[in-house]
């Protein structure tokens, strides 16, 4: 069952409900959402339900319907992200698991690995102990392959992920391992579920062969009543009539889990159909159908594979499948896990505000707008789903956020593919020379009509956005709900809030969907935008002297400047003639007045670096033939 607690429970209230639930033999687990907290309480025990709502700090008791209970949508209605080491996996971010069948020798799992993390991987798979159909086939290293798989993901920077088939190794692997993988043919294997659970680490489980998709959230309702929270799922495919492939690759099971369960769910291309070529386009539909990334086998030398060398990629075949994701995520609003970001402790360090109640010692991350806006979003997708975030009511406050130290970073907008540039961000940076941008994010807007749970859009009288928003949704409005008045709202996160506080069913807001999420509020429509090319390009700033230790290591692809020009003619020309002549590749070029020169204007570039040219030359060859230069920042480039 379900135990809502009150918004205002102390925490001895919280313990008694606790311990009055295990008393009578449930096992119980908190969940903190957005809205309210929960405790889970499940087990084989059964209780009066009124008997736990009448204890002081409840609000109500839901039964869960489902058999499975801990992995039900109905207890955590939030997606759960499994950390595994820094790698998030869960949610909107695609995370990509790579290496081969096996791990066949220490030389061979080291240039695997190499290869696979340039390409983009963020885990290294292997397997050590091998369930091979055949007791005549290779069956693994073992112990010792574990060693050299933990080797190769020290060496690159991967945690590991790896196949247990005993019960009898779980003790030994813990030492070497980040994730556990339960194999399709130990799916239902309850000891070897157990013995796993116990220990509390992520799991991989696989879905068995010829398992119904309840039995499958069943076995990861096994682990979880077992003692772990780290779940992650595993579509591999099943075992039907159809012999083209090896197994059919049974995509709906994404969209199904992902509504019945808040656990992740990956997909394994390679297991699915057994063949190298078809390995590709699966995952491309994987990701597509909402999966939170894929578990792929990469083999150096297919050919000479002690295990499954038919259907293992090529590296360069893995890098072409790699690009192809990056391609494809932003236009499904998903966000490529890549190397996770380190926030260097001194930059922690140096946000430590007194006067701020916000804790020293956290990533903290300032951004424009109400919770739920597509600026959180960005921010989420640039740093992680968990960092902490500040809501700012306008740019002014968010870049002073940053530049006391109240936040570390701040994810700011400069510009929509199809509204152009936000101006007042550009106006703010020149102002504030002491931040630097250290890095740039893409997101697609994607609008929804969002009201009330259960309203019919034919009683909506009244929609509620920031002018851009209806702008860009003005022909669902017109065609959809021609009767609904449209009417302005500063913030599109800000609008849902505005409607749910209202409490009238006949208004309505357009906004992102974490809006609706933050709120409790339910998505009437989805996608209402009339062009679906709708992206936001995003700043990440922070202070001057936190900048070089954030991009320390990272590839320094990108730069932004200003400049001013004298007024003469060909100003702007010679500087233009710079950047052509050393092969700078102009991405965007914007002018804004200067207050108080009517007439006189700055110019702001953001352009790609190639690889051959000595920046800070070219910066200063700029800087003489300009007025007023200034180098914002050298970064990754974000965008595709
Ligand atoms: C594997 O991933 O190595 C494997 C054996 O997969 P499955 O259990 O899905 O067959
Ligand atoms: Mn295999």
């Amino acid at each position: 069952m379900i135990v809502i607690l009150k918004n205002g429970i102390t925490k001895e209230e919280k313990d008694k409900v606790a311990s009055t639930l295990k008393g009578y033999g449930f096992i119980v687990k908190e969940i903190v959402g957005e809205n309210d907290t929960v405790l889970g309480a499940v087990g084989s025990s059964h209780v009066d339900p009124r008997i736990i709502e009448l204890l002081p700090g409840v609000s109500s008791v839901v039964p869960i319907s489902k058999p499975y209970k801990l992995a039900s949508r109905e207890l955590k209605k939030d997606d759960t992200i499994v950390k595994v080491g820094r790698v998030s996996i869960g949610g909107n971010r695609v995370c990509v698991m790579a290496g081969p069948c096996a791990v066949e020798s220490y030389d061979q799992i080291m240039a695997i690995a190499e290869k696979v993390r340039e390409a983009g991987a963020v885990m290294l798979r292997g397997g050590a102990f091998k369930p091979r159909t055949s007791p005549y086939s290779f069956q693994g290293l073992g112990e010792e392959g574990l060693k050299y798989l933990q080797a190769a993901g020290k060496a690159f920077d991967m945690p590991i992920v790896t196949e247990v088939v005993s019960p009898l190794d779980v003790e030994m692997m813990i030492q070497y391992i980040d994730m556990f993988q339960i194999g399709a043919r130990n799916m239902q294997n309850f000891e070897l579920l157990k013995a796993v659970g116990k220990t509390g680490m992520p799991v991989l489980l696989k879905r068995g062969m010829s398992a119904t998709i309840e039995e499958w959230l069943m076995a990861a309702e096994y682990l979880m009543s077992s003692g772990t929270d780290k779940v992650v799922l595993c579509e591999r495919g099943i075992r039907t009539y159809e012999r083209a492939t090896r197994n059919t690759l049974d995509v709906s099971a994404v969209p199904v889990v992902r509504k019945l369960s808040h656990l992740p769910i990956i997909g394994d291309p390679s297991h699915a159909t057994g063949i190298r070529d078809m390995v590709s386009p699966m995952s491309l539909s994987l990701i597509a159908a909402g999966a939170s990334g894929i578990e792929v086998e990469v083999h150096n030398n297919p050919e000479k594979a002690c295990s499954d060398g038919p259907q293992s990629l090529y590296p360069q075949q893995f890098e072409k499948l790699m690009r192809d994701i990056e391609a494809l995520c932003p236009v499904i609003g998903k966000t490529l896990e890549k190397t996770p970001r380190i926030i260097p402790e001194s930059i922690k360090e140096a946000s430590v505000d007194l006067s701020s109640p916000l804790e020293g010692r956290e990533t903290v991350v300032a951004f424009q707008g109400e919770r739920g806006a597509f600026s959180e979003l960005a921010t989420r997708r640039f740093f992680n789903e968990d960092v902490k975030v500040l809501a700012c009511h306008f740019f002014k406050d968010a870049f002073d956020a940053i530049a006391s130290g109240k936040a570390n970073f701040g994810v700011i907008p400069v510009e929509n593919a199809l509204g152009g540039a936000v101006y007042d961000p550009l106006d703010l940076i020149k102002t504030h020379s002491e931040l630097k941008v250290v890095g740039e994010t893409e997101i697609r807007v994607v609008h929804n009509l969002i009201g009330f749970p259960g309203t019919d859009i034919k009683d909506i009288k009244k929609v509620y956005s920031h002018p851009q928003a209806i702008a860009q949704c003005k022909e669902f409005l017109e065609r959809e709900m021609p009767w609904a008045e449209a009417i302005p709202f500063f913030d599109t996160a800000g609008a849902v809030g505005f409607v749910k506080n209202n409490g009238d069913k006949s208004i309505a807001a357009i906004a992102g969907s974490p809006a609706a999420l933050y709120h409790g509020m339910e998505i009437l429509r989805q996608g209402i935008e009339t062009n679906p090319s709708n992206y936001t390009r995003f700043y990440v700033l922070t202070r001057e002297e936190n900048a070089e230790e954030f991009i320390k290591g990272r590839k320094k692809e990108k730069a932004s400047f200003l400049f001013n020009v004298s007024d003469e003619p060909g100003a702007l020309m010679k500087v233009l003639e710079i950047l052509y002549q050393r092969g700078l590749n102009m991405q965007k070029l914007e002018s804004r007045p200067i207050p108080g020169k009517p007439w006189e204007y700055t110019f702001y570039v953001d352009a790609l670096i190639p690889a051959s040219i000595d920046f800070d030359e070219t910066c200063k060859e700029i800087a003489a033939s300009s007025v007023g230069f200034r180098l914002l920042g050298v970064y990754e480039n974000g965008i595709l």
